[in-house]
């Protein structure tokens, strides 16, 4: 009898993480996280020189270019998110799309960077026809990785999108902003198509769905997101510009683990709404 309670007591709770784990498996997210969990860029073999970049067989080459190119970024990165990095980011590059898909936690293959539990993921895109885009996105998602690496996954999913990105295109030089102009994106600000600037992150839009949701019809499909990380570029850029010692405080405050709407507060005693009408009330002639 206590055999059979005891059988019973194991079996239910077992066959209910069965069952969660089934369903859990059929949504496309979660489907993705753990092929990504699967396929991290730690197992792929190393450069001799450089224990950071690992790369898929195939992409040596994509890999030194890589190397080359990461001390001027990570000093960027630090340089501007004003802390060192909490610990070496591993970046993996592909020499395949398929094999960079699978790894991105997002079967992705648009987006040419990912930053996902901590690593950088390079799409072979920046190897062949979007090479010239290689020192921005690696910077871009560098920033991205810094910021998980001090505060964790959690408290960077409560972090907005718009921040950062921002955060990221700045920090970048314009990394994933590079097809819509500073004066189309301003022009598009006059004409009402704008950003959302909320002060927290869901799970919803944690798979980057950053858009300007107003935008004409005839523009491509790209249009309204590269719009949005291009304004979230220049608010950024204007944050630090117009009040450095308050971007500093409200940066540190982020890193101590405040949430997004108190570190504002921190920073600019005053909140990101109000901000950002003082941003497109501004003149940028006059920076
Ligand atoms: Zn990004």
């Amino acid at each position: 009898m206590r055999r059979r309670l005891f059988r019973l007591v194991i079996a239910a709770p077992l066959a209910l993480i069965v069952v969660g784990a089934a369903v859990a498996l059929s949504l496309p997210a979660v489907r993705h996280t753990v092929a990504g969990l699967w396929n991290l860029p730690d197992r792929l073999p190393a450069l001799p020189d450089n224990s950071q970049v690992h790369y898929q067989p195939g992409a040596e080459d994509f890999a030194r270019d890589v190397a080359a190119l990461l001390p001027d970024a990570i000093a960027r990165v630090e340089a501007v998110h004003g802390r060192r990095f909490a610990h070496p980011v591993t970046v993996g590059v592909y020499a395949t799309t398929q094999a960079y898909a699978a790894a991105n936690g997002l079967d992705s293959t648009s987006a040419v960077g990912v930053t996902f539990a901590g690593r950088v993921y390079l799409s072979p895109q920046l190897f062949r026809r979007q090479h010239q885009r290689l020192r921005a996105i690696l910077t871009h998602e560098l920033s991205h990785a810094h910021l998980q690496g001090w505060i964790g996954q959690i408290a960077y999913i409560r972090l907005p999108t718009w921040f950062k990105e921002g955060l990221a295109v700045m920090v970048s030089g314009g990394g994933g902003a590079e097809f819509v102009s500073e004066e189309q994106a301003r022009a598009a600000i006059r004409r009402g198509e704008q950003i959302v600037i909320d002060e927290a992150g869901s799970l919803d839009n944690a798979g980057g769905g950053l858009r300007v949701g107003r935008t004409p019809a005839d523009k491509p499909p790209w249009y309204p997101v590269v719009l949005a990380y291009r304004q979230a570029g220049m608010f950024a850029t204007y944050l630090r510009e117009s009040d450095r010692p308050a971007f500093d405080r409200m940066m540190n405050a982020i890193f101590d683990g405040r949430t997004f709407a108190q570190a504002v507060t921190i920073g600019y005693h005053d909140d990101a709404q109000s901000l950002w009408q003082k941003f497109i009330a501004s003149n940028p002639d006059r920076k």
